[in-house]
C-alpha cells in the first residue's frame, strides 16, 4: 500500500503513522523527522532547512522533493510506504505523481485527518516529542508513562522549537494557503478518505484501519 497522511499540523499524523507503520508493516517517511535528524547532525541540509522551519515556513520544494524521491527508491519501500508531512504543496504532489508513474506505481489512499482549527492550537503547544525516535506525546491528551521519557525507546522527550504560539500561527496560515488545496487535488483523483481526528487516538486508528482494510 502506498499511502499519504494529510491534515493540518497537529492533526495527529505522526501519532497515527507510528501505529499504521507497526501494524501494517509499511515504512513511515516523515519529511519533518528527516529535516530534524539533519538539524541535529548539523548537515548542510539541516542548516538550510532550519532557517525555514524555525519560522514556521516550508522548506523549498526542490530540496524536499529530491529527498523524498531518494527515500522512496530504498529497498524497504518496494511493497509500500507511508508519507507523513509530504506532499505539502501542489508542486510536491505533482512531482510525486510523476515520480511514481515513472516507476509503475501510484498512491492507493490519501487519508485526511480532519481536526478543526480551534483544537489544533492546544495540541501543538502541548506536544512533546522524542529526541531519538520522533514519537509524539501530549502533556494533557497523551502523556508519556514516565514524565519526560519516551514510552517507545526510553529517550528524552522535549518540546519542539517550532511549537511555540507564534510559530504555530504561521504554520496554520501556511497550511491554509499551501497545503489545504491538496484536499481537492486528491479528491479529484478519487483516493481521498477522511477520518474524524477529534476522536481519541485509538478510535482514529480504528477508523484508519477500516479504510486500509478496504484497500487491501
Ligand atoms: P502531526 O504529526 O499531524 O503534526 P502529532 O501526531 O504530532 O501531529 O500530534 C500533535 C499533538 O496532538 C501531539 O501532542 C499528540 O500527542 C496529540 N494527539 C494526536 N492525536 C490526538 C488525538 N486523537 N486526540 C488528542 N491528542 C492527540
Ligand atoms: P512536521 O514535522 O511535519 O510538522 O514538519 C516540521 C517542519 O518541517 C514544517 O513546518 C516545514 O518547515 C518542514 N517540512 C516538513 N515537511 C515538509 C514538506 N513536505 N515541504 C516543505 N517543508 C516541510
Amino acid at each position: 500500500m502506498n499511502l499519504i497522511l494529510l491534515g493540518p499540523p497537529g492533526a495527529g499524523k505522526g501519532t497515527q503513522a507510528k501505529l499504521i507503520s507497526s501494524n501494517f508493516e509499511v515504512p513511515h517517511i516523515s519529511t519533518g523527522d528527516i529535516f530534524r535528524a539533519n538539524i541535529s547532525q548539523n548537515t548542510e541540509l539541516g542548516i538550510r532547512a532550519k532557517q525555514f522551519m524555525d519560522k514556521g515556513l516550508l522548506v523549498p520544494d526542490e530540496v524536499t522533493i529530491d529527498i523524498v524521491k531518494d527515500r522512496l527508491t530504498k529497498d524497504d519501500c518496494k511493497n509500500g510506504f507511508l508519507l507523513d508531512g509530504f506532499p505539502r504543496t501542489v508542486k510536491q504532489a505533482e512531482a510525486l505523481d510523476k515520480f511514481l508513474s515513472q516507476n509503475g506505481k501510484k498512491i492507493d489512499a490519501t487519508i485526511l485527518i480532519d481536526v478543526p482549527k480551534e483544537d489544533i492550537f492546544d495540541r501543538m503547544t502541548g506536544r512533546r516529542v522524542c529526541t531519538k525516535c520522533g514519537a509524539s506525546f501530549h502533556v494533557k491528551f497523551n502523556p508519556p508513562k514516565v514524565e519526560g521519557i519516551c514510552d517507545l525507546c526510553g529517550s528524552e522527550v522535549v518540546q519542539r522549537k517550532d511549537d511555540t504560539e507564534e510559530t504555530v500561527k504561521e504554520r496554520l496560515e501556511v497550511y491554509d494557503k499551501q497545503t489545504e488545496p491538496l484536499v481537492v487535488y486528491y479528491k479529484s483523483k478519487n483516493v481521498l478518505k477522511a477520518v474524524d481526528g477529534t476522536q481519541d487516538i485509538n478510535k482514529v486508528f480504528k477508523d484508519i484501519s477500516n479504510i486500509l482494510g478496504e484497500n487491501d
